[in-house]
């Protein structure tokens, strides 16, 4: 009986704001208000657009499928909720969106069949900094909907050596300053199974691109990718 009025109590003083739009959420709207949640644009909507992330990959490497659950603009609500999620650290809100992509997603047959999760990992700098990995708390509700197990820790990310610069001289890889490895305790376990990897926005393409190279070398990998957000090119 109390704990309504003082639920309501607190929201007076501390009234939550739906971090997409900055509207006050109301008494039975939790994390992002309705109308954010029916209306946020979603990638899927926008048949062009999912196919320029396709393409972004094709003979470079294998993917049985490519994905992401919104389009992101530049200034726009979705921008918001990644700023929100990576400066205000919030990983609820990271959870939360990465369960809702697993079940939007999910209606793809090309997610059904997933055996691990693994999150694109951040620098360790970065790690230090910021507290935590953005896309291992997306992967973690990703990892509840689709029933796969998450491996947070399948991939590493080395700093950047001369040899390493020497070794990939194409124009694509300059703005990779960070190579992946396969983390040595996990290979065994990858063999022949389907990978799902996430990060929160896919750009160029790049990076994610890099953390599948490094997982294409287990023997009979099967490997698709997901973001919360994908950037069109302009
Ligand atoms: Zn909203």
């Amino acid at each position: 009986m109390l704990q309504p009025l003082i639920n309501d109590f607190l929201s007076l003083i501390y009234p939550s704001c739906c971090p997409a739009c900055q509207n006050l959420l109301m008494k039975h709207e939790s994390l992002i208000c309705n109308t954010c949640l029916l209306t946020l644009p979603r990638l899927k909507n926008n048949p062009v657009q999912e196919q320029q992330l396709e393409h972004t990959f094709a003979g470079r490497v294998t993917l049985h499928h490519s994905g992401a659950l919104f389009a992101f603009e530049k200034s726009g609500r979705v921008q918001k909720l990644l700023h929100t999620i990576k400066y205000k650290q919030h990983r609820l809100l990271a959870s939360y969106l990465g369960q809702m992509m697993g079940v939007e997603c999910y209606e793809n047959r090309g997610l059904s069949g997933i055996d691990y999760i693994v999150p694109v990992p951040l620098h360790p700098k970065k790690l230090r900094a910021r507290g935590f990995n953005q896309s291992e708390y997306i992967g973690k509700g990703l990892a509840q909907s689709l029933g796969a197990e998450l491996v947070s820790n399948g991939l590493m990310r080395q700093t950047e050596t001369k040899t390493q610069t020497r070794k990939f001289q194409f124009e694509r890889w300059e703005n990779v300053k960070d190579v992946f490895v396969i983390n040595p305790l996990k290979s065994e376990l990858f063999k022949g199974k389907h990978i799902l990897l996430v990060d929160d926005v896919i750009t160029t393409g790049a990076t994610i691109e890099a953390a599948c190279i490094a997982l294409q070398s287990v023997p009979d990998i099967r490997l698709s990718i997901i973001a919360l957000a994908y950037a069109l090119k302009a």
